[in-house]
């Protein structure tokens, strides 16, 4: 089953030397297709190109053919390797012309900065015959937008983030609106899931990945934490919409236990997002994750209210002293175990009066490893009101920088499970 609703179609185009070379990534094209698709547009490619006037002429002449728009960006300065407007000028089989208006404002724009206009800005004043002018109030190059002969719309940015977005917002998004009246806002619901593989994810919802499938589902995995899209650009009102809002209702249901949040990237800010809502108080010992736990929640505004205390308790003697931790359990087990996790949350809890408090401890490697204890093997200890738990997570040797990484994450998301749950009810934990 297709949506059999036409969304018009879009093509970006990045010009500049410095985004072929490195130099430069480039933000406007992910800022753009995010912007567009919540208008109801639909991407169907993005082109980087060179400050080269032929490729650019070739790239609009076959965008336009095929979409309802074509953007570009940059390339509009008043620098010589500046090509746009020659570009679409030529694309559009009209000439150039000085829009004298714009000469007077670039004029008195440098007087208010104490300066003569250079004669190169002039080349900022020139227009393909027939443009629209879209005015830019934060730097010296206005953009224009023109309609090509084939029916499809074409317009040009300045390369400089701030102005391409306001620019975007206050020249190009009326116009859209305006011109293409019965676009249907999207809708889009978001889950970020931990603790599921993308090949078990992909076995459980089966046929509703399918490219065709109605909503669009995507998925995309990053550190542990799956991030979930579920997208409907029916218009409001249709069938599709409550086949939209009936695919949310049950993925909620089913992946239940794995979701974290709908907004909240990250496994941390979720925890500290809980920790604030309940007024929970915290702490956290780390040994491999050296400061990672804390330093994500401290990320967060407003923690100050909730977030005690955070050790970093490397050695053993560290752990011993500053937590706690009986020396006999460090000689029984090692510090990468469950009981050595189990009484460093424990202590953490204690030594600040956290309610809630986590451990880690764990091997990342490189070195370390040994046949019982690999390198990957990471323990982590949850503390709530007393009671305790430890978790054994045996992460692929990924290297030392994901492992530790992956050791926060997973610290911060068990803690916020075991507040959940106590939250839930306090006959639900185990005895300490
Ligand atoms: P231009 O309009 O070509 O003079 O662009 C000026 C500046 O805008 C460049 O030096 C970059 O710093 C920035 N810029 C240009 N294109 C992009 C892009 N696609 N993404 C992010 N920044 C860009
Ligand atoms: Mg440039």
């Amino acid at each position: 089953m297709t949506d059999g609703i036409p969304r018009p179609k879009v093509a970006l185009i990045a010009i500049g030397d410095e985004l072929l070379n490195g130099q430069q990534l480039d933000t406007n094209s992910a800022w753009l297709s995010e912007r567009l698709w919540a208008l109801g547009w639909e991407v169907v490619n993005i082109t980087l190109l060179g400050d080269h006037e032929d490729q650019i002429v070739e790239a609009l002449a076959v965008q336009g053919r095929k979409m309802d728009l074509v953007l570009t960006t940059g390339g509009l300065g008043p620098t010589l390797d500046d090509l746009t407007r020659h570009a679409v000028a030529r694309a559009m089989g009209v000439e150039l012309v000085l829009d004298q208006a714009v000469v007077d404002w670039l004029t008195r724009l440098f007087e208010s900065f104490g300066r003569t206009m250079n004669e190169s800005n002039k080349r900022q004043a020139l227009f393909p015959a027939g443009a629209a002018v879209l005015q830019n109030n934060f730097g010296t190059a206005p953009g224009f937008r023109i309609q090509h002969p084939g029916g499809a719309w074409m317009a040009s940015f300045p390369g400089p983030p701030r102005e391409l977005h306001a620019m975007f917002e206050t020249e190009l998004v009326p116009f859209l609106r305006a011109t293409f009246p019965a676009v249907p806002e999207p809708r889009m619901a978001s889950f970020h899931l931990f603790g599921v593989s993308e090949s078990d994810f992909a076995a459980e919802v089966g046929p509703w990945m399918e490219r065709a499938a109605m909503p669009r589902m995507g998925v995309c995995a990053s550190g542990r934490v799956l991030k979930v899209r579920i997208e409907d650009s029916g218009p409001a009102g249709h069938e599709s919409m409550r086949v939209f809002e009936a695919r949310v209702a049950e993925f909620e249901t089913r992946f239940a236990p794995a979701i974290f949040s709908r907004q909240d990237p990250s496994t941390a800010l979720a925890l500290g997002q809980l920790l604030m809502k309940e007024s929970v108080t915290f702490a956290c010992a780390e040994s491999c994750t050296g400061g990672e736990i804390a330093s994500r929640l401290v990320a967060q505004a407003g923690i100050s209210d909730v977030f005690l205390e955070g050790f970093v308790t490397y050695s053993n003697n560290a752990k011993r002293d500053r937590l706690g931790v009986p020396q006999e359990l460090l000689d029984a087990h090692g510090a990468v175990s469950g009981p050595v996790v189990e009484a460093m949350a424990l202590g953490a809890a204690k030594a600040c009066g956290a309610r809630l408090a986590v451990s880690t401890s764990g091997v990342a490697g490189p070195g370390g490893g040994s046949e019982e204890k690999p390198v990957g093997l990471v323990y982590i200890g949850v503390a709530i009101d007393g009671y305790v738990q430890s978790h054994e997570l045996r992460f692929p040797d990924r290297g030392r920088d994901l492992i530790r990484d992956w050791a926060a994450t997973s610290a911060c998301e068990l803690a916020r499970r075991a507040l959940v749950a106590r939250l839930a009810g306090p006959g639900t934990q185990k005895n300490p």
